[in-house]
């Protein structure tokens, strides 16, 4: 029996893989991954499509998303957002985003923040596609402008999940699954998230790596990888009580329904 996992987000068109994508992806397969969704995350028009790229050179593996990170919200203006409308209808392109409010690093203005995430709230409705949700420091926040937006209509995912239970449950009411990093693996202040973890219903639960960044225990402070899902994912099977074959069963079917990724 062949144990696949899905990971569901990383960043494979950084310049950190430039060097070995292959043996990243190679190595990925290995672990069971055969398959991952690689995240946009432009700064301007020209650079919309680097994560289509990554996945048109390997369709049978790679999807892609189109989006603007809230890091970047200030560089949102009318031609970026034009040409991630474009993209969105691309085939390869399962959902909009990564997309949302960062309070934490606050690296663009909480406004303009607001404004690209309702943008492309709007988009991912127009499109009819999921979206992915990063979120941190402004839970009551996200929360709202998803309800504001009709976000309901398109549903989709909050990823690198970094908040609690009533957090995942809140944003399941609204149609939001969460998908879990290598956080869930740290040993200190993910309390938290780890109840997470072992609560959310079975219907509602993914894994990602977030690669480069959140490389899970054993691994931590080195550059991340696809691989390494699988010690996120084997880390909530043990706190859900579980097999790891079934959580990687269980994640692998929802990513495949949420994000419309039939093989
Ligand atoms: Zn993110
Ligand atoms: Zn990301």
């Amino acid at each position: 029996v062949t144990v696949e996992l899905i990971d569901t987000h990383c960043h494979l068109d950084f310049d950190r893989y430039d060097e070995d994508i292959e043996e990243v992806l190679t190595r990925a397969e290995a672990a069971g991954v055969r398959r991952m969704m690689t995240i946009g995350c432009a700064q301007a028009p020209g650079d919309v499509d680097s994560a289509i790229r990554i996945a048109r050179a390997r369709p049978e593996r790679i999807r892609a998303t189109v989006g603007v990170h809230p890091h970047d919200a200030e560089k949102s203006d009318a031609a970026l957002l034009a040409e991630v409308e474009r993209l969105a209808s691309d085939p390869l392109v399962l959902a909009i985003g990564e997309m949302g409010l960062d309070f934490y690093y606050d690296n663009s203005p909480r406004e303009a923040q607001r404004e690209a995430f309702r943008a492309q709230i709007a988009i991912a409705r127009r499109v009819k596609k999921p979206i992915v949700v990063h979120t941190r420091a402004a839970p009551e926040e996200t929360l709202e402008i998803l309800r504001e937006e009709d976000a309901p209509d398109v549903g989709g995912i909050i990823h690198c999940f970094s908040e609690d239970a009533a957090f995942a449950s809140a944003a399941l009411d609204l149609g939001f699954v969460a998908s879990f990093s290598g956080l869930v693996t740290f040993s200190k202040n993910v309390d938290g998230i780890r109840d997470a973890a072992a609560k959310q219903p079975d219907h509602a639960i993914l894994v990602e790596t977030d690669a480069p960044y959140l490389s899970p225990h054993p691994f931590r402070g080195k550059r991340n990888e696809p691989a390494h899902v699988k010690h996120t994912a084997a880390c909530i099977a043990e706190l859900r009580g579980v097999s790891f074959e079934e959580l990687a069963e269980l994640t692998t079917r929802n990513a495949e329904r949420i994000l419309g990724w039939a093989e």
